[in-house]
């Protein structure tokens, strides 16, 4: 690695993110290319000599930034955001520039506590109860995953292992998972890779009555069934802020049916629980005291570039239990006295990325007032679009929002336009605004209901964006339903 080298070139490369980002809103939001686009413009053999960056940059315009949807453009209201910020970014710099691999505390000492004092740090802004604070006395702690698929892995098997020790290791076929249908499909591939039988994965209904919310009174339906037939359950995932409308989980209720029944609760809250931090969204979070693990993506909606997943939990000795191996080769005098936390006993890699100074920048350089008129000013702009589609009365609001997303459809109240076509006519609306590559919003079927969601929450969407690609759904709708029903 030659420094000098390494200045230059970096700077060239923050120059051209810089540059890219002065330019994001000229480029279509969701790429137009086609599959298979990138072969038949790259060579099919890697170069054998060194190539100058600048060629590659020139390439990476012409070539890769036509295929990329621009998740950090201020028109993008798809999935749920990846939030980019300047102090996320140089996060990601500190991380990848040093480069170090903190499996365990010797391996890199300031790494680890560095992270357990920064989970601590989110913990407190969540005002999450202290058994889940390395600093709260009673043995919980927190871990930095690359996503809360990994968490909802490594919560899953230290459950298995908690209940296979009771019952008995033969047992496995015996464990059940609870979730509902709104519970993002992370739940379900863990509990496959840690052996559950695909049979025994429950996705229990839920309705427009309760807001898509899971009741503990279905939960405790499905359990005593499971019970009668000699199954045992083992783990229940609720969340808040569902993946497809942002519905929330009643946790209190589910808290004390999963201690009755003596069920493991995870809480996820990949995309709601930044607002945590916001006492008014406090309490949609009640109960958490009851769950054994929760987890949030501040790369979701927390200015913190990709990845960044917080898991904690209030007993990691059963996550150690299941994850730990201990090769003499990583042997040292501070893991064999147990005076430290070696963290790749808390997840399912030994490697491990920095990602604690990207997280601790990001808190730092905002501090807890920016961040919290972050949240606050995405809600406001969902308020604001939310009052536009209620004013327009070919649209309805399909579900209620909480959060920051949105989910909204055409509802043309003629004769002509029947409930069994309004799906087609919603797919055909979101087709019709993505291909203008002005703005980019996906969709959910809930309970057979197709709609729209506008999920607002990058960095640089303003009142403006949203008014903006307002008005393009509403002449998208306009010139959609004079080609239909004129
Ligand atoms: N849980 C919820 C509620 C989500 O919305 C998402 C992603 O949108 C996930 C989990 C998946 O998160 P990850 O990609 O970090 O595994």
């Amino acid at each position: 690695l030659d420094t000098n080298l390494y200045s230059k070139e970096s700077h060239a490369m923050v120059d051209f993110i810089a540059d890219y980002y002065r330019h994001i809103e000229q480029y279509p939001v969701r790429s137009q290319v086609k599959p298979g686009y990138l072969s038949k413009l790259l060579p099919d053999t890697p170069p054998i000599f060194s190539e100058p960056i600048d060629t590659i940059l020139e390439d990476i315009k012409k070539d890769i930034i036509p295929g990329l949807t621009h998740w950090q453009s201020p028109n993008f209201y798809a999935y749920f955001q990846a939030n980019a910020s300047t102090a996320g970014f140089l996060g990601e710099m500190l991380c990848s520039g040093f480069n170090v691999v903190g499996f365990s505390w010797i391996s890199s000492p300031a790494a680890t506590e560095l992270e357990s004092i920064v989970m601590d740090w989110m913990a407190k802004m969540m005002k999450l109860p202290s058994m889940f604070l390395f600093s709260g006395g009673q043995g919980g702690g927190g871990v930095l995953h690359g996503s809360t698929c990994e968490a909802v892995v490594c919560t899953l098997a230290a459950a298995r292992d908690k209940a296979l020790s009771k019952i008995g290791h033969d047992s496995i076929t015996k464990l059940v998972v609870y979730a509902s249908d709104q519970t993002h499909f992370t739940v379900q591939k863990a509990s496959k890779i840690i052996g559950i039988p695909t049979s025994n994965f429950r996705a229990l209904p839920t309705c427009s009555s309760s807001d898509y919310a899971l009741t503990a009174d279905t939960v405790r339906k499905a359990m005593e069934s499971d019970m009668a037939q000699g199954l045992v359950p083992l783990y229940l995932c609720a969340t808040v802020g569902t993946t497809a409308v942002g519905a929330v989980d009643p946790l209190f209720e589910l808290g004390q049916l999963a201690q009755e029944y003596d069920v493991w609760l995870h809480v996820d809250s990949a995309y709601a629980g930044s607002s945590a931090i916001c006492p008014e969204f406090r309490h949609y979070f009640d109960g958490v005291e009851l769950a054994d693990s929760i987890s949030m993506n501040p790369h979701k909606w927390f200015l913190t570039n990709m990845d960044c997943c917080c898991l904690w939990i209030k007993n990691p000795n059963l996550l150690v239990d299941s994850l730990s191996t201990n090769p003499e080769i990583l042997r040292n005098k501070a893991s064999d006295a147990k005076v430290v936390v070696d963290y790749k006993d808390w997840q399912v890699a030994l490697s491990r990325r920095f990602r604690a100074i990207k997280l601790w920048l990001v808190i730092r350089r905002y501090g807890v007032a920016n961040l919290m008129e972050h949240i606050r000013s995405d809600v406001a702009l969902a308020e604001h679009f939310e009052r536009m589609v209620t004013l327009d009365d070919r649209f309805e609001v399909v579900v209620p929002r909480k959060f920051s997303l949105v989910c909204f459809r055409l509802k043309p109240k003629f004769e002509a336009c029947e409930e069994a076509n309004y799906s087609e006519l919603n797919r055909q609306l979101l087709e019709d605004i993505n291909n203008s590559g002005r703005a980019f919003m996906t969709h959910a079927v809930v309970s057979g209901t197709f709609m729209i969601r506008f999920a607002i929450g990058t960095t640089l969407t303003k009142k403006r964006h949203v008014d903006e690609t307002w008005k393009l759904i509403q002449s998208k709708a306009t010139d959609l339903l004079n080609r239909k029903y004129k």
